[in-house]
């Protein structure tokens, strides 16, 4: 059971975490936890604070979040909990204090203390939600998470050793499970081979819930947080959006591209590959099933789950009359991304010109520059995707119709359709993109005889 920032941001919502895990704890659960929302932020921020020199600052900076952590201490503890808190506070506050020194005083790359720094976030947030559960009579057993989940060295976005990881949470898990003991620990950290504190990257207190799980085997991961699962589409734009009871791995996997933020696919990898269905569940509402995450052959086939979207997109055209009948025109293309490091979506071709999708442009004028050697290159800003998600929809004929046929007036360019058998993606303009989901969403949502949906 992992719950996020928001699931664990004041009294209320401690309070909300211990009657979920009551609820659950025949099931003997195995709890991570994030830290408290906004805290991740702050302590980024500190680490910024420090690096440009105002250590002092630094730290008093986040001196209103060590005290959202005494408030919850001070309501839900009784007298040695909140003194055996109390000391972590004032350690991890001092702590806290000298790393940021060290970052001020040397002008070297911090990635390494930064990690350390940020780690904070979730240790304070499991010891006292380990805390708050034994107050509550329930056997929680907190962990530092660094002894379990072993990254390579890179500070950041580190990524898990998977048989290390394994060997070890196993080893110290295990017989705490089979005790009956029930394991609390922060998300988002570990440590390298050597030692070093190390993190996963934003969010990703998630893959920590997915890689225990998985090397547990466990019956379910269970994400906790402040929405109930995934919609079917963006609440901000449609309000009649509504959760989606089951998705498939491949489909979810397509919708977390488009800020469906719920999960993330390297998340899920190591649920993929133990084939743990993966829960996605409201702290509010926990009596709503929320969305559950399976394998292709187990959810229930209906063709069109959700209708995704994202903004600020930029499409890149090349076209070149030498790309016809040649060959390593492609390679050579992607190779100049690949330098630059950036990220390319979509991809659609023809015989002489090739158009591609960038969420993230800001290398794009060295970019340009560089292909600009192989043909001419054209850019048009402000562009949106539109993705159709659902198993099934490659197979089912006259989707594309219905889907084209209800925006019949809006322009679309960059179709693709088929890489994977789950998705049709277009792009529009970004002014448009609400137009376009708002009526999509009512063609396959909303119209109760609708023949596409099961
Ligand atoms: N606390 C970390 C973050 O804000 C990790 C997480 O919440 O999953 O990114
Ligand atoms: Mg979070």
């Amino acid at each position: 059971m992992k719950f996020g920032g928001t699931s664990v941001e004041d009294t209320c919502a401690f309070q909300r975490v211990v009657q979920i895990v009551s609820a659950h704890k025949d099931m003997r659960p195995v709890i991570v936890v994030s830290a408290m929302s906004r805290f991740t932020d702050a302590l980024l921020q500190s680490v910024q604070m420090a690096a440009d020199g105002n250590a002092s600052a630094a730290s008093s900076w986040l001196e209103d979040h060590y005290e959202r952590h005494e408030d919850v201490a001070s309501s839900l503890l009784g007298a040695v909990e909140a003194s055996l808190f109390e000391a972590a506070l004032n350690k991890a506050r001092s702590e806290i204090r000298e790393l940021c020194v060290s970052i001020a005083a040397h002008s070297m790359p911090h990635a390494a203390l930064q990690d350390s720094v940020v780690s904070y976030g979730e240790q304070l947030s499991s010891t006292l939600l380990a805390a708050v559960l034994r107050e509550n009579n329930l056997p929680a057993h907190y962990l530092d998470a660094r002894r379990l989940i072993v990254t390579d060295d890179e500070h950041g976005r580190a990524a898990p050793l998977f048989a290390e990881t394994m060997r070890r949470t196993r080893a110290e898990l295990e017989p705490l499970i089979e005790a009956g003991e029930m394991p609390v620990l922060g998300g988002f950290i570990a440590a390298s081979r050597s030692g070093a504190t190390t993190t996963l990257g934003r969010g990703g207190s998630d893959y920590s819930a997915a890689l225990t799980g998985a090397v547990l085997q466990a019956r379910e991961i269970q994400i906790w947080t402040d929405v109930t699962g995934v919609l079917t589409a963006d609440p901000r734009l449609v309000e009649s959006a509504r959760t989606i009871p089951q998705l498939s791995y491949r489909e979810a996997a397509e919708l977390a591209y488009f800020g469906a933020k719920v999960l993330h696919p390297k998340t899920m990898q190591p649920a993929v590959e133990g084939r743990i269905p993966v829960r996605v569940s409201n702290t509010r509402q926990p009596s709503e099933a929320g969305t559950v995450i399976l394998t292709e052959t187990a959810v229930s086939p209906s063709t069109v789950k959700a209708i995704a979207h994202k903004t600020g997109i930029t499409i890149v055209q090349i076209t070149s009359a030498r790309m016809l009948g040649a060959y390593g025109f492609l390679r050579a293309i992607f190779e100049i991304f690949d330098r630059h490091r950036t990220v390319v979506d979509i991809v659609t071709t023809s015989e002489v010109s090739v158009s591609l999708s960038l969420d993230e442009a800001s290398a794009l004028p060295a970019i340009i520059e560089e292909l600009r050697q192989l043909g001419t290159v054209e850019i048009e800003p402000r562009r949106a995707i539109i993705c159709v998600v659902g198993e099934g929809l490659r197979s089912t004929p006259g989707i594309a119709a219905h889907v084209f046929s209800t925006i019949r007036d809006i322009n679309v360019s960059l179709i693709s359709l088929g890489a994977s058998s789950v998705n049709l993606t277009f792009v529009l303009d970004e002014e448009q993109v609400r137009e376009a989901v708002m009526r999509l969403h009512a063609a396959f949502f909303e119209r109760a005889a609708d023949v596409y949906v099961s």
